[in-house]
């Protein structure tokens, strides 16, 4: 606690009061001697003045703290004994109680001898005469100094508070802070310095009550020993005092001092602001025009501000932190055209980012439900949109891929996936997930899927082609000698005279040429048989799902709900994985196909393996056209096609493959819609 420097010892309020209304409750008028005597005894500041507010009587305690005399008291209207920040509230009030007769309450600042405000309560009752005039006013001033400081700061540091936990700018606040300390520390005025995330340069700088260019002189400068107490302070850690700038030798005279003298500062007391975690965010410095050093009243005031000042400079820099998160995040999103979203599944709320708004093609701030969600999505696909909804009002974990359907009719590819997340704040779980915007590369796998069919179809008819023009080429020569021997043969022996020789002789030819044909016959099946196939040990599900994922996309455009029921395990099979990979891809293919005139029903395809006694088979089931019972193998005749672009040699080369695998390979109609083609080949003992 600081000492009364007025030299009167502190009594509580009331019991001064007491005092002083025992000592001027006469009504009778008091002369001067008699008042002076009993009033000089009062341990507290008292006065009297006339009915009318004149000064009448002071008591020595009065003069000795004003350091004034009565006539210079009389004059506190015009004069600085009250402060003047609350010197027109002091006369409005003094002047309601002459008026109304109203007792008199009020607390203001009184200025000391030495020019030193203090707090002080002042109370004033009016004492009347037996027909209830008023004959005169009794004042007693208690000094509050100590409370009334310390009411303010609590006071002001609530408000400071409720400014950082209402986001008011950083700058803003530690403006405030400034003030607070003014208003509390005479003849100080104050400053913070902010340094930026490398603690290493001052990023701002605020003293209020100091011109704008001795900010900015600050603001960017390094921080290090040599800069001021500020760069001490914030260097060391530690506080550091400088009680006489003119005798100051710590730091670069060109610097700081100078700067400091400009300005008028004579003192300096600098404290670092430490984060929590240690680090100088900043300092909090009190400035005076007059040397001096911090007394314990500073020191505790300045220990509590610096302290308002670190919880508003960690506040605000993890607000910047989070508002850098979240813009990193949300540019982030817009690069890798993914949304992020959160479903609360008791409540039914709704959390998009505005990414998520934008692949929904959403206006961000729209409100948010299922139905806005199932509106969006392609019609087609809203089974899979539902059961989506359905997992994730459930919290379970699931991935897929859908279409959304905009107003304006464009189409999206989407990935969409989540998880159920437990809030940390109030242990609620929530359902967090993704959604991700593959259009374009969806596009760009179908055009190179289309290109690549269109290439290999052409591939297909030019070589085949090719193919066909010379066998016709190398079977023409032996065919057309074949015809002429033949037929001169035929001449020679119907004239009437058989040339018998001649016919031998054509004949002999024809043979040559018949063997010729039978040559190149030869020569191209050793062409085609020629290649060596690789035979290794297989597993027939594993062919079927690589054929699977090489027809993602086409089973996806064809609109095909694909299910599989592979044997678990299967018996492994010998062969060719190339060849019999071809087979099913083959029979997919022709498959989807069968289907992609159906829309009267879902397109289901099923692909099924089966372990049997001594071999595996695999199944392949559409629900498409079906097939003719009737023309059952002319199915797997080469060049027999229903198709319009078709080559009608899938199932044919099919059938071979499968039969030099020493298996077979049959269609047959369902019993439902649509034809199941199947292959079975021995097991691998
Ligand atoms: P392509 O597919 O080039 O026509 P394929 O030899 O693979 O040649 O098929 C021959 C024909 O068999 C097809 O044109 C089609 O008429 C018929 N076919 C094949 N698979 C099916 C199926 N799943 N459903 C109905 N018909 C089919």
């Amino acid at each position: 606690m600081q000492a009364n420097p007025s030299g009167i010892s502190m009594q509580s309020e009331t019991s001064v009061e007491r005092g002083a209304q025992a000592l001027l409750g006469e009504a009778a008028p008091l002369d001067g001697s008699r008042f002076r005597v009993l009033a000089d005894e009062i341990p507290a500041l008292i006065s009297s003045t006339a009915a009318s507010g004149e000064v009448e009587s002071v008591n020595a305690r009065v003069l000795e703290y004003y350091g004034a005399s009565l006539e210079q008291l009389r004059n506190w209207q015009k004069s600085n004994f009250v402060h003047p920040d609350e010197l027109s509230e002091v006369i409005a009030a003094w002047q309601h109680s002459m008026v109304t007769g109203e007792p008199y309450d009020i607390e203001h600042r009184s200025r000391r001898f030495d020019g030193v405000y203090r707090w002080f309560h002042v109370r004033a009752q009016p004492l009347r005469d037996a027909e209830g005039q008023i004959v005169r006013w009794c004042y007693v001033h208690v000094d509050i100094d100590e409370r009334k400081r310390a009411e303010l700061v609590s006071l002001g540091e609530k408000k400071l508070l409720e400014m950082v936990a209402s986001g008011v700018e950083l700058s803003e606040v530690l403006k405030a802070l400034c003030h607070l300390l003014g208003s509390v520390a005479d003849g100080c005025c104050s400053g913070v310095l902010l340094l930026d995330r490398s603690h290493t340069r001052i990023k701002l700088a605020v003293a209020p009550a100091l011109p704008d260019s001795y900010n900015r002189a600050l603001e960017g400068l390094s921080v290090s020993l040599e800069h001021g107490p500020c760069g001490m302070a914030a260097t060391l850690k530690k506080q550091v005092i400088v009680a006489d700038v003119a005798a100051e030798t710590r730091f670069d005279t060109e610097g700081w001092p100078a700067l400091a003298r400009e300005y008028g500062i004579r003192s300096c007391w600098s404290t670092p602001v430490l984060s929590r975690a240690g680090e100088t965010l900043g300092t909090f410095a009190v400035y005076q025009r007059s040397p001096g050093v911090p007394s314990a009243h500073h020191n505790a005031l300045m220990q509590q501000l610096t302290q308002v000042a670190a919880i508003a400079i960690e506040r605000s820099r993890s607000e910047e932190a989070l508002k850098r998160g979240q813009a990193v995040l949300a540019e982030a999103e817009v690069i890798s055209a993914t949304g992020s979203f959160s479903l609360e599944p008791t409540s039914g709320l709704h959390w998009w980012s505005d990414q998520t708004y934008r692949i929904f093609g959403v206006e961000p701030g729209t409100p948010l439900s299922l139905d806005l969600v199932r509106a969006r999505c392609h019609p087609d696909d809203l089974d899979v949109m539902n059961q989506c909804l359905e997992y994730a009002q459930r919290g379970e974990s699931h991935a897929t891929e859908l279409r959304l359907q905009l107003p304006d009719g464009t189409i999206k590819y989407v990935q969409l996936g989540g998880h159920a997340y437990v809030g940390t704040v109030d242990g609620s779980s929530e359902f967090v997930g993704a959604v991700r915007d593959v259009t374009e590369r969806r596009q760009s796998e179908a055009a190179l899927n289309k290109a690549r069919s269109e290439l290999a179809h052409a591939a297909r008819v030019t070589s085949l082609g090719m193919l066909t023009a010379s066998i016709a080429h190398e079977l023409n020569q032996p065919l057309s000698g074949i015809m002429t021997n033949a037929g001169t043969g035929l001449r020679m022996l119907s004239g009437s005279t058989p040339n018998v020789d001649g016919a031998l002789e054509t004949t002999r030819r024809t043979l040559r040429d018949a063997q010729r044909a039978a040559d190149v016959i030869a020569r191209l099946r050793a062409l085609f048989g020629g290649k060596t196939s690789t035979t290794e040990v297989l597993d027939l599900n594993q062919v079927a799902r690589e054929v699977l994922a090489l027809l993602r996309i086409e089973l996806q455009q064809g609109r095909v709900v694909l299910r599989t029921q592979l044997a678990e395990p299967i018996h492994a099979i010998r062969g060719d994985r190339v060849q019999l990979q071809q087979v099913v891809l083959n029979l997919l293919q022709n498959a989807i196909a069968a289907m992609s005139g159906i829309s009267e029903r879902p397109r289901q395809l099923l692909v099924r393996t089966d372990n049997q006694a001594d071999q595996v088979c695999l199944q392949v089931c559409d629900v498409g056209i079906g097939i003719d019972e009737t023309r059952l193998e002319e199915l797997f005749d080469a060049f027999y096609t229903t198709k319009s672009d078709g080559m009608g040699i899938g199932l044919s080369v099919s059938r071979a493959i499968i039969e030099n695998h020493r298996g077979h390979l049959w269609a047959c109609s369902n019993e439902g819609p649509g034809a199941t083609f199947a292959f079975s080949i021995p097991i691998h003992l």
